[in-house]
């Protein structure tokens, strides 16, 4: 997905003089700024969001909750840090297949997937997810069948939006932690399948 690349840009320059300035000004430091970061890489991350799913394909008790409220569902795994504030799952099924986006800004479920790829804040895929979401998946390497609805969920402040993918077949015989490890951080935001 080249084209939803960007370079280097005029927030992310402006954003390292903020930091330099604040640490300057002993308003920041830098030790505080590397454990944002440490958080965020090793403890925060779609590893966790895996393992919501590959618990929700294992304990259909689990699932019913999750689907019914997946705030607290996902707090029975006290992971750290991230918002969780009101967390919605919405399963794909064989009628139905889908996708998050942030039509206004970036708002993601930082708990479960950390922090969101670049591309998920690209006013490309912004607009055209809502627009034309079977092409944009398309371009993901995702082929929708015409016969599946597609649902596209737009998430706010308010709400974060987590999909919970149609499980591996021989998801009954795998272990949960094997799944977890074949859930990838896209097919949690819907532009990739299992
Ligand atoms: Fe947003």
């Amino acid at each position: 997905m080249s084209e939803h690349e960007y370079p280097t840009s005029q927030q992310s320059i402006r954003a390292e003089a903020i930091e330099s300035l604040l640490i300057d000004k002993g308003l920041l430091t830098e030790d505080a700024v590397d454990e944002v970061i440490v958080q965020y890489n090793e403890r925060v991350g779609p590893m966790n969001g895996a393992k919501v799913v590959a618990r929700a394909w294992k304990d259909p008790a689990f699932k019913t909750r999750l689907l019914a409220d997946g705030t607290s569902a996902v707090a029975e795994f006290e992971f750290s840090g991230g918002q969780v504030d009101k967390l919605v799952v919405v399963e794909n099924t064989s009628d139905v297949h889908n996708v998050v986006v942030c039509t206004l800004c970036s708002c993601y479920p930082w708990a479960v997937l950390g922090l969101p790829p670049k591309w998920y804040k690209d006013p490309a895929y912004r607009s055209r997810i809502v627009r034309e979401p079977r092409r944009v998946l398309e371009e993901f390497g995702v082929q929708i069948a015409a016969a599946k609805e597609l649902c596209v969920w737009d998430s706010s402040a308010e709400i974060r939006y987590l999909v919970l993918p149609e499980p591996p077949s021989d998801s009954d015989s795998a272990s949960e932690e094997e799944l977890a490890a074949r859930v990838s951080r896209d097919a949690m935001i819907g532009v990739a399948l299992i």
